[in-house]
């Protein structure tokens, strides 16, 4: 039985995570927006083996500000990006939240890169916030 699951635009690519989500940021840095088209990016973090893909994915390498390999799976077919990995947090993936079937599990704990914003994104105040990654 999984805990949550979810799939890209087309369908294409899905995935079965075995695993409760371990944390739920916000992210409002600029690598987060120009990857998901979006005014921030919303990830849940889980352990690498708790996740079964089915489906092929393409992915994009980058290096980020803190000079980590950042690694971006998403869908060849429709675009829709799905996964995330940093070189320096092994055996941990990052789901794109919108990717996600049960929305009602999508509960974010904090918003990051407060100061990378878009000014007009409006922030739930009772939410933690850090100006940069914990
Ligand atoms: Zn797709
Ligand atoms: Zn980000």
């Amino acid at each position: 039985m999984s805990v949550f699951s979810g799939k890209c635009l087309c369908g294409n690519v899905s995935y079965q995570c075995h695993s409760e989500p371990k944390a739920i940021f916000n992210c409002h840095c600029e690598d987060c927006r120009r990857a998901t088209g979006s005014v921030f990016g919303t990830n849940l973090f889980v352990p690498e083996t708790k996740v079964e893909i089915s489906g092929k994915v393409s992915s994009y390498s980058h290096i980020s500000d803190s000079g980590s390999t950042m690694t971006k799976r998403f869908c060849p077919n429709c675009g829709s990006l799905l996964f995330g990995s940093n070189s320096a947090k092994p055996n941990v993936v990052s789901i794109r939240a919108g990717t996600v079937d049960q929305l009602a599990l999508i509960k974010p704990q904090i918003n990051l890169f407060m100061d990378k914003k878009v000014p007009s994104t409006s922030i739930d105040e009772n939410l933690k916030q850090a100006s940069r990654m914990p």
